[in-house]
């Protein structure tokens, strides 16, 4: 099925499965976003929970 992407998602993550490479946006409907700190003060501290590495090339 081909990919479609979510004009209101940009994302340039390449290395994830979900992203549209060609154009730099999320395939998916919503994405889950995290983070890895206790105290998150700086986006660095932020990360996209629905990241998949892709397998396949870009
Ligand atoms: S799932 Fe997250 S990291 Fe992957 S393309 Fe979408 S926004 Fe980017």
């Amino acid at each position: 099925m081909e990919k479609r992407k979510n004009p209101s998602i940009s994302c340039s993550v390449a290395q994830c499965s979900h992203n549209l490479c060609t154009e730099n946006f999320c395939t998916l409907d919503q994405v889950r976003i995290d983070t890895h700190e206790s105290d998150p003060s700086v986006k660095e501290c932020v990360d996209c929970a629905s990241f998949v590495k892709r397998q396949s090339c870009c």
